[in-house]
């Protein structure tokens, strides 16, 4: 999508689990070409939110749309092939496959095309691009130097950008990230936001989750922060940070 454009428009949408609201009647647009954080302290609802977003949880109320579609009751994977990837909270990486074919299963489990065909056995053609492919996006995250080496080894940072650049594989309009930055020393997390800055240029929208404030001041180019299921405050980050409802959320927390 052309940059600018609005690629997720999320209305009131509102999350019960039994008697505990999760989400309350949030609004929240995102557009390509931006990097949106969703910060909020521990039990705010950012991962509630989150999974409402890739379709890993249905909404109780409120509407989702990506592209301009409304994605109720889509399985998550439709919505990969849509052009929508995300990461998990906690690393989901097989730590004993080398970091190349770790990608390669992620682009071959999230292929746009032929995903029945290739369910059923895999051509030896389709294998091969499957590692250019995983390849490539190892080169864009830096990572093409310990290809070979078992995805456990690597360094909490390094497997991180792993699993973007397995998310980066459908070539998605809309990468969604659960908390990258945490457990990150600080080098980690400086290579982390250069490669989400680099992103944003190729026109990508990136919308994380946050629960560390500093990380996202310098990088996102809007803040949004969620306190008790609800949005309180959206806009630029430095307005968002001094808003007194943000401070006394994570003074509090
Ligand atoms: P955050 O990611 O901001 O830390 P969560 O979205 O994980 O917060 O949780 C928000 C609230 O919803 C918490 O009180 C949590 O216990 C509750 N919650 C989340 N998922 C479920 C679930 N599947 N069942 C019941 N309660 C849940
Ligand atoms: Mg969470």
């Amino acid at each position: 999508p052309e940059r600018g454009r609005r690629v997720l428009e999320v209305r009131g949408l509102t999350r019960r689990f039994g008697g505990l609201v999760a989400n309350q009647d949030i609004d929240l647009d995102l557009h390509a070409g931006e990097i949106l954080a969703v910060i909020g302290p521990n039990g705010a609802g950012k991962s509630t939110l989150f999974n409402q977003l890739s379709c890993v949880d249905t909404p109780t109320a409120g509407t989702v749309r990506f592209l301009g579609q409304d994605v109720r009751g889509w399985a998550p994977r439709r919505l990969a092939a849509a052009g929508l990837s995300r990461t998990f909270q906690h690393v989901k990486l097989l730590p004993a496959m080398s970091a190349l074919d770790n990608v390669a299963l992620g682009a071959h489990l999230r292929g746009r095309a032929g995903l029945l065909r290739s369910a059923l056995h895999l051509e030896r053609s389709e294998e091969s691009s499957l590692l250019a492919e995983a390849r490539h996006q190892l080169e864009r995250v830096g990572l093409a130097h310990l290809a070979d080496q078992p995805a456990g080894s690597l360094a909490l940072g390094q497997q991180r950008l792993l699993e973007i650049a397995r998310a980066l594989c459908t070539d998605p309009a809309v990468l969604l990230l659960d908390e990258p930055a945490a457990g990150l020393r600080h080098q980690e997390k400086q290579a982390l936001a250069a490669l989400l800055a680099d992103l944003r240029t190729q026109g990508m929208a990136v919308l994380l989750v946050e629960h560390d404030m500093d990380f996202v001041m310098g990088l996102a180019d809007r803040v949004a922060c969620i306190v008790f299921g609800r949005k309180v405050a959206d806009g630029q980050p430095a307005a968002v940070q001094a808003d007194p409802q943000v401070q006394a959320a994570y003074l509090g927390a």
